[in-house]
């Protein structure tokens, strides 16, 4: 099993359509918290015999104190930080120690950091629910580049890229990323996601851009081929040849993700999809907590968000992916599985928080 604790310790500056972890603006943890939440996790780590990660969410680079949460997360000895480096670019072009900011992540050696992009500046901003955020997006870009940074964008697909692709072409080529990942949103159960339904793409908006994709540095025929697995149509298939959900919903599985919210609370399951409180971390006894964690299963998928005695039957969850639209396209099967699941109204066991 591999553990991964989100800390939230930042709000982040917009309110994307897609998201899954509950972002949006939102107050700074205090930073004594943070750090006192470090520390906790650190003491839970060294309680559970398998390795432990932690991630800072949902934007620290907006956090006031961001250099001293960055030397603790690198004096940390059982739980391993997780540097992902995503960042609207908002919080950190309004600082005006900004470059003291990239300077305290590039010297502790996490020099990756990475922009999304939901295509030219209007469908950006409006999927994001923030004026300016594209602008802030691609500055930042060129910011951290010009302070040593490896900068990638994350190109996260829409409906509207076959409009967007020749601009976008032109963005790419200013910026010159290390790296292009494409990205097709998944869906989790979470209560917001049904916002970015009406923007999602589906295979013939991605066969419209297949040359774009080239430009962009994929593997156009793969990865067209590989998305087709992630329909609804596909999902449909899988059912009409014999998946049976129970048994997919109760495979173990290797992966245990909890958060850690700016209460300090620690919860069972990701942001966005947290199932169970254990408490305060700071004050919670670390061996008991571990125990906990050690008799639960593990949380990635499936049977994290739903009861297997709660599921419909498999006839009755392929006739709601047949009102669908087939070629819907979704990150894989499994967040195909959830909006069908969500179009029959199935409760989860995600608190409302
Ligand atoms: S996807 Fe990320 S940036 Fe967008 S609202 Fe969610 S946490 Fe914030």
């Amino acid at each position: 099993m591999e553990v991964n604790f989100d800390l939230l310790v930042s709000g982040c500056h917009t309110r994307c359509r897609h998201c899954y972890v509950r972002g949006g603006p939102g107050p700074h943890m205090p930073l004594m918290d943070v750090v006192d939440c470090i520390l906790a996790l650190d003491r839970l780590a060294a309680a559970l015999p398998w390795p432990c990660s932690f991630t800072l969410d949902n934007e620290p680079m907006g956090h006031p104190g961001i250099e001293e949460i960055l030397e603790a997360a690198s004096c940390t000895r059982h739980v391993r930080y997780y540097h992902h480096g995503m960042t609207t670019g908002i919080g950190l072009m309004a600082r005006g120690d900004r470059e003291r900011v990239m300077r305290a992540y590039l010297d502790r050696g996490w020099r990756d950091m990475g922009v999304t992009l939901h295509g030219a500046e209007e469908r950006h901003d409006g999927i994001v629910r923030r004026a300016g955020a594209h602008r802030a997006a691609l500055e930042a870009a060129r910011f951290m580049k010009s302070c040593g940074a490896e900068v990638n964008v994350s190109l996260m697909l829409n409906r509207y890229f076959p409009e967007d692709a020749e601009r976008i072409d032109r963005i790419l080529a200013q910026l010159a990323p290390s790296f292009i990942y494409f990205a097709i949103p998944n869906y989790t159960p979470h209560c917001r996601m049904m916002d970015f339904e009406s923007c999602r793409a589906d295979m013939g908006a991605l066969r419209q851009i297949a040359s774009h994709l080239t430009v962009w540095g994929q593997e156009a025929e793969n990865l067209i081929r590989g998305a087709e697995e992630g329909t609804i149509r596909a999902l449909r298939e899988r059912l009409g040849a014999g998946l049976r959900l129970r048994e997919l919903f109760r495979e173990p599985q290797g992966e245990m993700y909890l958060t850690v919210r700016g209460d300090c609370r620690l919860y069972m399951g990701n942001t966005g999809a947290e199932t169970a409180c254990l408490g305060d971390v700071r004050e919670t006894d670390a061996e008991r907590t571990a125990e906990i964690i050690l008799r639960s299963p593990g949380n990635r998928d499936y049977g994290a968000f739903y009861d297997p005695e709660s599921l419909p039957g498999e006839e009755e969850l392929a006739s709601a992916l047949d009102r669908l639209n087939g070629d819907l396209l979704y990150s894989d099967m499994a967040s195909a599985m959830y909006r069908g699941l969500a179009e029959m109204g199935v409760p989860t066991r995600i608190l409302s928080l």
